[in-house]
């Protein structure tokens, strides 16, 4: 066995338990020796059993002397009753709906029990105890397992306990840990202290004290983090050797576009605008992230930056994560860069648009058969084209694509991109033959904190919307409390008479478990049907009775796609009043009328993602309102909901989300694919620092990690698990 070894080959680990593990991401002995515990339950505590009292949690060794199961009929439930004999005394041991521990326990066995003291009516019990029996010859507690230690608790998913976990993990610990060979270089290790892998994987999973606990997590921390900055400056290397097509600036075409816009560009739009177009004059491939509120107007600059391209005579794709949105592009694009005369196609799953110049056959835009726009592709009568994931389906070709952009990025795997990304031949012009990469823009509204971009993209090419454009009204935003519920229904339906319409959003339905860990597949798929039983249930009370008499409308994840845009559709058109979704579908979507956002269960979303929600309100001249209700008003909720009202700059409430939930939470479902401990670390800011600068420190001296192979097979290995661009 070595760290290769996948876990189907570990004895003792069956087909329903690899199922699990996989649910976890734990495909081989290295995963699982790296899934690290979250926190350790402090069972060290071992007193004698005259000593116990109220409280805890402590541990006891001695002799079981009675054990049966009871039946309650109060509660239907069963209970084993223990009792635990020492020298001292003895002690009442209650477990509930573990029946089988009847069998587990032979009268005479001698074991170490661990957990809590509590008093209930008159009676004096060790409740739920952790348990183990003690080896014969144990000559230490440090032996143990599941009691009389600092005992790991891992982020667990269904029918994966830690306690099975630790029964896993600890033999091949200790069979695995004096083979293993630290990635860290030994200079770093000394000269930061940090504790050397074999004796570090030890104390993460089984430490001799917190400290020690600590101390492992922090190097391994390190090492994450060290990885991630290794990667990233290696890709930046690797992307600066690439070549590109060069598209020069076209001043006269720039000024003609900003002068022909119905508003005027902010000024962050147009220093965005003017870091991509340099970055496009240059003959290496763009690598940028377009940053901004949603609502900030990332899509003009985007149309800027496509007309430079189209106009020098090259080819633009526009991917977007659903129809709707991308449809929506078609159209704003479409209607903004009417004057340049440039074709432009829509493709989707479902339909495809084409629009060729003013003027002409097909000057108004119309639908056109797949067939056909492939044809238009072919012959190049195409200079943009926008489009769902059908853009990187088979037999889509592109004969001089030189800018890929890609909104809502985050919506797309790293796949994806890449495939949008492929490099194409130059043919003729600059570089004879060579492979060109296509410069590539990313946007998205998902403000990150600094601490975070800094790690990841360190500040270099990353563009900020950092301000909205002007004229646009303060969304007034209240939290609502059950017994004011009726009065802001009352207000929404005069907001409707008045003409306007209505997004309410269902609470996010939250794992039962908190783990660090993500959920798993399985329990996704619950978790999304118990979203839509929500979304029904706030429909129906809505719709038959609140507001009777107006027209509401749901939406949610599992609608089929014709139907969700049948009623984003009649939405826009002002044919439903109040639209009640999920927290999941259809970000950026632009309906101006839209002047109130409720949000029910507001305490389970985190800051970002309110502010998010409350973005696609306030984007006319009529006065917009975000609704916080919330059944629990507890001072830590107002705490963090108030932010939202005193706060309107998503990076900074992003940067308050980080500080208050942690990065992990704020990412939800691990976006980023960065690993939980490198995230959990990015806000020690010092590690982070001293982790670049040690990846900077090495790269210099060795680019290639010639002579750090460990460290490099990390580093590939981590592509595999990285969503970055
Ligand atoms: P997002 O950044 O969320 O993608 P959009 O690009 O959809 O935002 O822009 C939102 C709305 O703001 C659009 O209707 C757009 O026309 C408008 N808009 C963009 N820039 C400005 C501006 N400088 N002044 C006024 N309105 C603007
Ligand atoms: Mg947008």
């Amino acid at each position: 066995m070595d760290l290769s070894t996948p876990i189907e080959k570990i004895p003792r680990i069956g087909p329903a338990y690899q199922k699990r593990l996989k649910r976890l991401g734990i495909k081989t002995v290295e995963n699982l020796i790296y899934h690290f515990p979250h926190r350790y339950d402090d069972f060290s505590n071992l007193i004698p059993i005259a000593k116990a009292e109220i409280g805890g949690p402590f541990c006891f060794q001695g002799e079981i002397l009675e054990v049966k199961n009871i039946r309650t009929f109060r509660k239907r439930m069963i209970l084993t009753r223990a009792v635990l004999g020492d020298e001292t005394g003895k002690l009442t041991v209650i477990w509930f709906n573990q029946p089988y521990l009847v069998t587990t326990f032979r009268k005479g066995d001698y074991v170490c029990l661990a957990g809590k003291i509590v008093k209930k009516e008159s009676s004096i019990y060790l409740s739920n105890p952790a348990y183990e029996k003690i080896p014969a010859g144990l000559s230490q507690n440090s032996e143990l397992t599941h009691t009389g230690r600092l005992i790991p608790v891992y982020p667990e998913t269904e029918g994966l306990s830690s306690r099975w976990l630790r029964f896993i993990v600890k033999p091949i610990l200790q069979k695995l840990k004096n083979q293993l060979l630290d990635p860290l270089p030994e200079t770093i290790i000394k000269e930061r202290n940090f504790p050397p892998l074999r004796e570090a994987i030890w104390q993460i999973h089984f430490p001799d004290s917190l400290e020690e606990a600590k101390e492992a997590k922090k190097r391994f921390a390190f090492e994450e983090l060290f990885i991630l900055s290794l990667f990233i400056f290696r890709e930046r290397l690797k992307l600066a050797r690439e070549k590109a097509i060069a598209i020069p600036i076209n001043l006269d075409l720039i000024k003609e576009f900003v002068e022909s816009l119905p508003f005027k560009l902010t000024d962050a739009q147009k220093k965005s605008a003017w870091q991509i177009l340099k970055d496009l004059a240059k003959s290496r491939p763009m690598n940028r992230l377009l940053e901004g509120d949603v609502g900030s107007g990332k899509t003009v600059v985007a149309a800027m930056a496509a007309l430079n391209v189209a106009k020098a005579g090259y080819q633009v794709v526009f991917m977007a994560p659903t129809e709707i949105l991308a449809k929506q592009h078609y159209k704003t694009i479409n209607d903004i860069l009417k004057k340049f005369n440039l074709n432009i196609g829509l493709i989707t799953g479902k339909e495809n648009y084409y629009k060729g110049p003013e003027g002409q056959a097909y000057g108004a835009g119309k639908k056109i058969s797949r067939r056909e726009l492939l044809e238009k592709l072919k012959n190049d009568e195409l200079d943009i084209l926008i489009g769902t994931h059908a853009l990187i389906q088979e037999g889509i070709k592109f004969k001089k694509l030189v800018f890929v952009i890609v909104d809502e990025q985050h919506r797309f795997g790293v796949e994806q991109r890449a495939r949008l990304c492929q490099p194409i031949r130059d043919r003729g012009g600059t570089g004879q033959g060579q492979s060109l990469i296509p410069h590539l823009l990313s946007m998205t509204a998902t403000p990150i904190p600094r601490t975070l971009s800094l790690t990841i993209y360190g500040d270099l090419d990353l563009s900020i919307i950092d301000e909205l454009p002007k004229g646009r009204k303060k969304i007034v935003t209240k939290i609502i409390r059950p017994k004011n519920k009726k009065e802001t229904y009352d207000f929404i339906r005069q907001q409707v008479k008045e003409g306007r319409q209505v997004f309410v959003i269902c609470p996010r339905i939250e794992p039962r478990t908190t783990v660090a860990c993500g959920t798993g597949q399985a329990s996704q798929q619950t978790l999304s049907w118990m979203e839509v039983k929500a979304v029904k249930e706030e429909y129906e009370k809505l719709s038959k009775n609140i507001f009777p008499d107006l027209k509401v409308a749901m939406l949610h994840g599992k609608m089929k796609t014709e139907e969700k845009e049948k009623v984003m559709k009649s939405f826009k058109n002002r044919k439903i009043d109040i639209l009640v979704s999920t927290s999941v579908v259809e970000v950026g979507v632009d309906i101006p009328n839209a002047t109130v956002m409720l949000i029910e269960g507001s305490e389970k979303f985190g800051l970002a993602q309110l502010h998010q929600f409350r973005g696609r309100v306030g984007r006319s001249e009529y006065q917009s309102y975000c609704f916080l209700f919330t059944d629990t008003p507890g001072i830590a909720v107002s705490r963090r909901l108030r932010a939202l009202i005193s706060c309107e700059n998503g990076f900074e409430l992003a940067e308050k989300d980080l500080q208050i939930r942690g990065p992990g939470d704020f990412f939800g479902q691990r976006q980023w694919g960065i690993p939980d401990l490198a995230m959990a670390s990015l806000t020690d800011t010092f590690l982070v620092a001293q982790a670049r600068e040690e990846a900077k420190k090495i790269l210099e001296k060795d680019p290639e990690l010639k002579k750090y192979p460990l460290l490099k097979e990390k580093v590939e290995k981590f592509r595999e698990r990285i969503h970055l661009e």
